[in-house]
């Protein structure tokens, strides 16, 4: 399996916790899909018949793009690149920029997914956030949005947001689960070095919530979203009727893809190459053939651990035959004898020749991963 990952890097506000590269300033645009329309022409030079399963437009975001600009990407990405059967066509959007006609014209032009980004419905939250809609439009989008005919919609909550208690948690939850979606992101807020939140912690001006209460969030969290039908997949990201995130599946099981954009990264199995993180430094590198990104070839070990924290986050675990195949016998002998003590207590288990953290234990994943790790 394999895909591609498109940054667009604008914002139409910048949310408070935000470490994303991304521009506030829209002015650019045009540039921009110029820009990014000759990456993809020169990447597709070089790999030649290279079938896709995925698409993802993120970033920044996507939805701050007219129907043109996606148009004219769309149009680069499908003469230089071809794609299985149906393959899976996600785009991720904010609510305030979704009306019907855009989410129908999103549909026709071959989107068959979309990522909303809700974050939360409390407006005390939102505001707190800087996210640039309301509840209402929260919701508003997502309705709209099945009823020009997506069926296969994902929203991103937030949870761990300073002073939001367990009954609001509780009913964003509830929120959520009426709406006509079929897989949920939920990620804890964390506090990136450089953002507004991180600057208000270190000031005393925000007090990041404790550790009982992230436990006690998640653990509804996943209770309420069994209990509605929907299979916790990977630490973050709940699935309905088996409509687990493809293009996130092929990240977190090692699976080569291609990114364009600034800050973009790719992965060929054996090597990571990114952007530059400089919207500026992007355009002008790739308008004059210059070089516009880095790469490192990741060592054995490198390789192990990348393996280890991506496949360990979600249900299926990790394959020790492929391990042993793919990095030797002196790292796969390594995760047998430690894993072998977290089996024994129930953190991880055994199906089906793979080697799994419970999801029970899935808050404790970085905890197993440091001691699953080598020196
Ligand atoms: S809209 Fe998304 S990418 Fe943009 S600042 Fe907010 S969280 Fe970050």
């Amino acid at each position: 399996m394999s895909g591609i990952y498109i940054h667009i890097p604008f914002c139409r506000k910048a949310c408070r916790y935000c470490d994303f590269y991304f521009s506030v300033s829209l002015q650019y645009r045009d540039e921009f899909v110029n820009r990014l329309v000759e990456e993809i022409r020169i990447k597709g030079a070089l790999n030649p018949g290279v079938s896709l399963d995925t698409l993802y437009l993120g970033g920044g975001t996507p939805s701050v793009l007219t129907i043109s600009h996606l148009e004219k990407i769309l149009e680069a990405i499908n003469r230089y690149y071809s794609f299985r059967d149906n393959p899976e066509w996600t785009m991720e959007c904010n609510p305030d920029d979704l009306d019907y006609n855009t989410v129908k014209k999103l549909k026709q032009i071959g989107f068959n997914r979309l990522s909303i980004g809700i974050q939360s419905f409390q407006e005390k939250d939102l505001k707190i956030m800087r996210r640039s809609h309301d509840a209402n439009q929260a919701e508003a989008s997502v309705r709209l949005a099945a009823e020009a005919g997506f069926s296969n919609i994902s929203i991103d909550l937030i949870y761990g947001i300073p002073e939001q208690t367990t009954r609001e948690w509780k009913q964003n939850i509830e929120r959520t689960l009426l709406l006509p979606i079929s897989h949920i992101s939920a990620y804890h807020l964390t506090f990136e070095p450089g953002t507004v939140f991180d600057h208000w912690r270190k000031r005393g001006r925000l007090t990041p919530v404790t550790e009982d209460e992230s436990v006690e969030k998640y653990r509804i969290l996943r209770k309420a979203l069994l209990s509605a039908g929907f299979e916790h997949y990977e630490l973050s990201n709940f699935a309905r009727e088996g409509r687990v995130s493809e293009h996130n599946m092929l990240y977190w099981s090692g699976f080569p893809y291609l990114a364009f954009g600034p800050s973009a990264h790719s992965f060929d199995g054996e090597k990571r190459s990114w952007n530059i993180s400089s919207l500026k430094a992007y355009m002008e590198g790739v308008a004059a053939g210059k070089n516009f990104s880095e790469s490192e070839k990741l060592s054995i070990r490198e390789q192990y651990h990348d393996y280890l924290i991506t496949s360990l986050r979600t249900r299926w675990g990790c394959d020790p035959v492929f391990m042993e195949k793919q990095f030797g016998p002196e790292f796969s002998g390594h995760f047998e004898k430690e894993a072998r003590s977290y089996i024994e207590i129930g953190s991880m288990y055994r199906s089906g020749g793979r080697v799994a953290i419970d999801p029970n234990h899935w808050l404790i994943t970085d905890h197993i991963l440091r001691a699953l790790f080598m020196d």
